[in-house]
Formats: structure tokens, sequence, C-alpha cells
């Protein structure tokens, strides 16, 4: 009996973390994936304003500064991700979504990413609404032994009754994206994705789902994949969004050597004296 009910407990151990994904500690038994004090944490990175459009991260659709300056227009997003500060809720749920097999982790992004998209999209667009992971390499595939986003796909599938489409593909080959610059990510890229079946996307309204953007080489590439295969719109989603955020400051137009020091007003350019009333 005793010999059941660990290897109960350790099947449910592959379904449900007993510890906190970020900090490690017990979890009680409302928790799912957080602590009290991570799962806080996590719901406030979510409710940071975006600079651009002052609404809260997850329900803001702005795009980043690189896919802005791209020319999209719309970004669903959950949070902003900070690379310097590894021990953050909302990063180190990223790394359990690639490294740990556990549905929890999927089932908890999938329902806040279901609400996002919910949020952002109109009625005609849901109605031709169809998710498509961004793929990953065979290399990252055989490193973790799944594909996260089409897990994750599949998971917000069954919170808002979308179709999933595996039909865009990657071809073999490329290096690792972390490890490059933003001009060397872009060539990485660059004709490396591919439709396999682009009826499933002709007329469609792509939600193009990916877990990370930093410069926006992978997402713009599929996306004008996607595109060229006959879909009517393509609007990417993603977990976590990197970089600064698409707020455009006016240029200075100061001429090199020309004073733009402000000129005493003389006689023939003062101004009228107010009347006293
Ligand atoms: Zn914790
Ligand atoms: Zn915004």
């Amino acid at each position: 009996m005793g010999r059941v009910t660990s290897a109960i407990s350790r099947l449910l151990s592959l379904v449900y973390p007993s510890k906190c994904v970020c900090c490690g500690e017990l979890l009680d038994k409302d928790d799912e994936v957080f602590c009290r004090t991570c799962y806080d944490r996590y719901e406030n990175a979510k409710q940071e304003i975006c600079s651009r459009c002052l609404q809260p991260r997850c329900r803001c659709t702005c795009p980043s500064f690189s896919l802005g300056k791209a020319g999209l227009r719309r970004l669903v997003k959950l949070y902003k991700y900070q690379p310097s500060e590894g021990d953050l809720p909302e990063n180190r749920i990223l790394f359990a979504l690639k490294q740990r097999h556990l549905q929890s982790v999927f089932n908890f992004i999938a329902r806040d990413l279901a609400e996002a998209i919910e949020d952002a999209l109109t009625p005609k667009e849901k109605a031709t609404a169809i998710l498509v992971p961004c793929p990953r390499s065979d290399r990252a595939k055989a490193k973790n032994g799944y594909d996260h986003m089409e897990r994750l796909s599949v998971a917000i599938s069954r919170e808002i009754d979308f179709p999933v489409s595996l039909s865009l593909r990657r071809a073999r080959g490329g290096r690792m994206q972390k490890k490059l610059s933003a001009e060397e990510r872009r060539t990485n890229v660059e004709n490396r994705f591919f439709v396999t079946q682009p009826e499933d996307l002709a007329g469609k309204t792509v939600l193009l789902l990916d877990d990370l953007t930093t410069s926006g080489a992978t997402l713009l590439e599929c996306r004008r994949v996607v595109k060229a295969a006959g879909a009517a719109r393509v609007i990417p989603c993603v977990i976590a969004v990197s970089g600064r955020d698409f707020v455009i400051r006016p240029r200075k137009t100061r001429k090199k050597g020309k004073s733009y020091k402000k000129k005493r007003p003389t006689a023939g350019t003062q101004s009228a004296p107010r009347p006293i009333r």
C-alpha cells in the first residue's frame, strides 16, 4: 500500500509542484505554483504601468520598442522581463515552463495569457482566431524533451476554445538566439521558418505565440511567413517582453554652432503690454 501511495505522490508531483517554483518554499494546499509572497510579486509585475498607454502591462497591447519601430501595432503580453534579476518570480516561471514538466505551470500561464488575449481581440477577430506557436529549434526540443510553446498553446486552447495549428515549422540549423547581437539574431532566423499547411492559416487571425521577445527578430520573421501563407492578420502574444517601451521622444533639431540662447525682446519684437483689468 505504501508503495502505491508513494507512486501516486510521485506521479502527482509531476503535475503539481509541492514547492514554490521561485523560492522553493513548501506550498499550501491552495497555492498553485507560487507561495503567497512570490505570487504577490508576480501579480505586481503584471500590474506594472506601461509608460506609453498608462495601462497595466497585462492589459496593454503596446509593442516593444524594436517591434514598434518595425511597424507592429499590437503585442499581447503579461509583463516585462528583467534580465539582470534572474530570481524574480516572473523570470523563474519562464525557466520552469522550459525545463520542468509541470502541467500546473502551463495551466497557470495559459489562464493569464488567455485572459489577456480575450481582452485584446475584437469579436470579429475572435471568430477567426487560431493559435500558432513559434516553433523551437530541434536542439532546444531535444534538450528539454518537449516544445514548451506547443504545450502552452494547447493549454490556452482549453481556456478560450481557439484551435491550435502546428503548421509553422522551423528548419534545422541556426544558432541560439540568446547569445547573438540584434543584427545577428535577424540574419540567424531569416528564411528559417516555413508553413506546411497554408490552408490552416488563410484568412485567419493568427495569434503568434512565443515566450519572450527581446529583439523581436523571431516574431517578425514568423509574422512575415504566416502573412505570406495568407493570414488575414497576425497578432504576436508573448509571456514577457524585454527592452524599452515604444515611446517616441521628439528629436532635437539643434544645428551645430548655432546659438539658441533666448533672445531678449527688443522694442520691435516686444509684445504689447497686457491691459490691466
Ligand atoms: Zn515562493
Ligand atoms: Zn501600453
